[in-house]
């Protein structure tokens, strides 16, 4: 049988002292981005409204116009007093995210945003039409310090932690671009709402490591009387397996969907190819996952990209089939990834028999399985992908900051 061994191609991971993959836990220090409205809870919103010398109900005004209008225009806002307008709203809604770039597919029903941040790092986002619903997949932190070897983001290392606002200012621009019908692909009978509905945290970063303010997003996305009053289900929170967090994350009381992005059910595979297994091992994320199904009852999620030769032999369907198995039945679903064919990479695809044989074999041991849909791959925007090109840091360069 063959085993392809997983390697970086065209760059060299980063160390540590012992030869590991480098692992950056923490943020390195940049200038903050502003605070913001969505950084803050409902009474720091009050509280700062009154140090800019207004009213503290300006606030829910102002919630109003940005969770639900999607506005940060003050000429839009003429239920505010018009002196001192533009001062005031530039101090609760500073601008975050500038545009440097936009593609979108012939159909446009998917357009990968690329952001500029104030201090120049840059993010990207994914907006992509389904039948019933509207999926945007955000970016948490610029850059990312898990160091998986097949991830561009990873590259580079973790720029910094994106803000709570920063987070929260990717839906709102989505928001904004659907309401001026800026995305394509609506059929006729789909008479779903038009926002953004399903969150998944697959951008740039990891999410549970930059924990506090991912979780100040979620309740803000989550918050219908002060927030964008969306369903907690229809957030996916995604990690590598980040165990203290998951654990933490269970114990929240807001039940989004939790994935898991597993990729290999045997640690000696898994060591290699998410390098942040040398903390955690396969099983003790496993019995993290269980216990959040345990805490919450939302079914488990576990990502499995397949890669030819690398992870997808029947022994691993049936390897993680029994791992799953021994700890109970329906917590769990699996959605094997399916990458793109890239001849002479070793991160390339499965064969489609061997895909199938795969699934076939969970299913068969009653592991519910389905084969992801992997839209976004069509313009380099699915997880592990999202990275700035030196084109893209070079339009960033001639695009003047918003104010
Ligand atoms: S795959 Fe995810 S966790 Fe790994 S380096 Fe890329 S963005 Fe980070």
């Amino acid at each position: 049988m063959r085993q392809v061994r997983p390697r970086t191609e065209g760059w060299q991971q980063k160390k540590d002292a012992e030869g590991r993959p480098l692992l950056q836990f923490a943020s390195p220090k940049r200038g903050k981005p502003p605070v913001h409205l969505a950084d803050l809870t409902p009474e720091e919103r009050v509280a700062k409204v009154k140090d800019l010398g207004l009213p503290g109900f300006r606030a829910k005004q102002l919630e109003k116009h940005y969770f639900q209008h999607w506005t940060h225009d003050p000429a839009a806002m003429t239920d505010l007093p018009a002196s001192g307008r533009e001062e005031f709203v530039h101090g609760m809604l500073p601008p975050l995210l500038t545009e440097v770039r936009r593609l979108e597919t012939d159909r446009g029903d998917t357009i990968k945003f690329l952001w500029k941040l104030h201090d120049g790092a840059l993010v990207e986002s994914v907006l992509m039409r389904y039948p019933g619903r509207i999926t945007l997949c955000v970016s948490s932190q610029a850059g990312c310090g898990m160091n998986c070897p097949f991830c561009a983001t990873g590259q580079a290392g973790l720029t910094r932690n994106m803000s709570a606002a920063e987070i929260i200012e990717q839906i709102v621009r989505a928001n904004r671009l659907i309401a001026d019908g800026g995305l394509g692909g609506k059929k006729r009978d789909d008479h779903s709402a038009e926002r953004v509905s399903n969150i998944v945290f697959m951008g740039m970063g990891e999410p549970l490591a930059n924990y506090a303010r991912v979780m100040q997003a979620v309740r803000v996305m989550t918050d219908k009387e002060h927030g964008l009053g969306m369903s907690a289900r229809g957030i996916t929170v995604s990690t590598v397996g980040l165990v203290p967090a998951i654990t933490k994350l269970a114990n929240e009381d807001i039940p989004v969907t939790f994935a898991l992005s597993l990729h290999a059910p045997d640690d000696t595979l898994r060591d290699e190819l998410i390098p942040v297994n040398s903390r955690w091992k396969v099983d003790e994320a496993l019995d993290a996952a269980r216990a959040y199904f345990d805490k919450t009852g939302r079914r488990v999620s576990i990502e499995y990209a397949l890669i030819k030769d690398m992870n997808d032999h029947a022994w691993r369907a049936d390897l993680l089939a029994d791992k799953l198995n021994a700890r109970g039945r329906g917590w769990v679903h699996v959605n094997p990834i399916p990458l793109n064919p890239t001849p002479g990479s070793v991160w390339t695809a499965s064969e489609v028999s061997v895909q199938n044989e795969f699934v076939r074999r969970l299913n068969d041991a009653g592991i519910p399985t389905t084969l992801r849909d992997t839209r976004g791959k069509e313009i380099d925007g699915a997880c592990g992908q999202l990275v700035a090109t030196t084109e893209d840091e070079a339009a960033a360069a001639a695009t003047p900051n918003e104010d």
